[in-house]
């Protein structure tokens, strides 16, 4: 029997965000968490650079939803991000960005909805943002 986990977290794997990372597993218990992460997830689901690697993302959210049984999947999307830059999006204003970030975080909640509607797993979206003493911090978006 497969593992289970209460949770999966899709995130970015930017090193800038370990720490906030590390004290979110921490505050929702170690251990019940599966981490998804690479550079970065969440705009390889709402436009691939290649159409596999939106197929690679769902591949290991089927192993989260399906055979983990989460039933909690969280998204995370990080201002600041050096793979939508590597991908040419420019960002006039941090409102431009926030939009953006906002609107992925939303397409990947569908996308996500819509291919897994027969499992029970509720989606919630989080924006990581740079405070002013330089921490990363974690701000619910409905
Ligand atoms: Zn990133």
């Amino acid at each position: 029997m497969a593992h289970q986990f209460e949770e999966c977290m899709v995130s970015c794997q930017d090193g800038r965000l370990a720490e906030i990372h590390f004290e979110l597993i921490k505050k929702r218990g170690m251990g019940k968490i599966d981490p998804i992460s690479w550079g970065n997830p969440i705009l390889d689901l709402v436009e691939p650079e290649n159409p596999p690697d939106k197929d690679f993302t769902l591949k290991k959210l089927e192993i989260s939803i399906i055979h983990h049984q989460v039933k909690i999947v969280r998204l995370y999307n990080h201002f600041d991000c050096g793979y939508y830059k590597l991908r040419g999006f420019k960002f006039a204003t941090k409102e431009e960005e926030r939009e953006r970030l906002v609107s992925d975080l939303q397409k990947a909640a569908q996308i996500i909805k819509n291919k897994f509607s027969n499992a029970e797993f509720k989606i919630y979206l989080y924006l990581l943002n740079q405070g002013d003493g330089g921490a990363w911090c974690e701000e619910a978006i409905k």
